[in-house]
């Protein structure tokens, strides 16, 4: 007998790892597992949830237009170039289906958002990793990576897993090489985050280019990455593609009201940005005490290095022991670290003392300096 069976390619794709929230027998768990943001679902959201529970038996509004109304005022765009997905992963997955497809090509950097392979490959494009620099997307090696074939290329910035960032005005130099034909997308999944002067989330370059699109995502500051609400702004005609491709009702009415009355907590960004802007150098800093290697990141978490493959996995299962979920990243060619990111001053302050205590346990299982 003969079984169903899907595309070749199918089969290749290793399902997304996410980071784990809970540890079978431990009294308390800290999640620092998943970047999510240090203080829960905004106060207003909340409520903004429970009220949309009345009207939950109707379909939501499947254009979210009071959503990209709000989006479109609290960015300075026009909500006509926005479109809303049920978290940014969903349009990521419309923009591999609907731009790659056999015999186009998608490129990415070869530390960079694990997203960007599973899609395209469930597009059945060809997907090319380029070798970056420093744990950095390298720009020259990305465009010399391009062929007549390639048609799509992802750019997480600030990145996740590094925590690399690209200053915009790079960013800029690299799309005006590139061919027209390639749709350049700018995953800002952590731009709230990111106070460099360098930085742009990519709103410039969507405006000066027909071929660039911005995405972003109410996961990470926003606090309602279980309601799944992302976003993109892009020209005009990629919109129209999107709107003809994605999942009429993708967003739910309860994640369009809880994304609205996130928008209008007041000081809910500046609260956020301020606490990582504090702790994510007191993180940083309390691991690098212990001699291991922590990279610089720009986001709303560090990748910590431990040297080897052996010594990650102890750091972790020590780690878990003592209720701490951090995330291996060995999915992302990075088996010897581990990603940790910034919690409550409380959780940072406990992620330290695992981190120090493993070291002080076991200092000959790591390469130090
Ligand atoms: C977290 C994250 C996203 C957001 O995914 P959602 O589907 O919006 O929850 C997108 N890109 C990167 C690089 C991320 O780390």
């Amino acid at each position: 007998m003969t079984a169903p069976s899907p595309r070749p390619e199918i089969l290749t794709i290793h399902p997304y790892v996410a980071g784990e929230s809970e540890l079978p027998g431990a009294n308390r768990t800290v999640k620092l597992s998943s970047n999510e943001g240090a203080f829960g679902v905004p106060p207003s959201a909340r409520a903004a949830i429970v009220a949309a529970a009345e009207g939950s038996y109707r379909y939501p509004d499947g254009g979210a237009g009071r959503l990209r109304d709000a989006i479109g005022k609290r960015w300075g765009l026009d909500p006509a170039r926005i479109v809303c997905g049920a978290g940014s992963d969903d349009l990521l997955y419309q923009f591999c289906l609907s731009y790659g497809g056999p015999g186009r090509d998608i490129v990415m950097s070869e530390h960079g958002f694990s997203i960007y392979y599973i899609a395209g490959i469930y597009a059945g494009s060809r997907v090319i990793k380029v070798p970056e620099r420093n744990l950095t997307t390298d720009l020259d090696a990305m465009l010399a990576a391009v062929s007549p074939a390639t048609r799509l290329m992802f750019i997480a910035n600030p990145n996740n897993p590094t925590g690399s960032m690209l200053p915009a005005d790079d960013i800029a130099r690299f799309r005006a090489a590139l061919p027209p034909e390639v749709l350049l997308v700018l995953d800002s999944a952590y731009a709230e985050y990111v106070t460099h002067p360098a930085y742009d989330a990519g709103v410039k370059l969507v405006d000066a280019t027909s071929n660039t699109v911005m995405t972003r995502t109410f996961s990470k500051i926003y606090g309602l990455g279980g309601m799944r609400i992302g976003w993109c702004y892009a020209p005009p005609a990629v919109v129209d593609v999107l709107n003809r491709v994605r999942g009429p009702f993708n967003v739910s009415v309860a994640a369009q009201a809880a994304a609205i009355a996130a928008l209008a907590e007041p000081g809910w960004v500046e609260t956020g940005c301020a606490h990582n802007a504090e702790y994510r150098p007191k993180l940083a800093a309390g691991i690098a005490a212990t001699g291991l290697k922590v990279w610089p990141s720009e986001g709303n978490f560090v990748l910590v290095d431990l040297g080897t493959v052996e010594a990650a996995d102890a750091a972790d299962a020590f780690l878990r022991s003592n209720g701490i979920i951090v995330r291996k990243v060995a999915g992302y060619g990075l088996p010897h670290c581990l990603r940790v990111t910034v919690g409550t001053a409380e959780e940072v302050g406990l992620a330290v003392d695992g981190f120090t205590e493993f070291m002080r346990q076991s200092p000959d299982r790591t390469s130090r300096g």
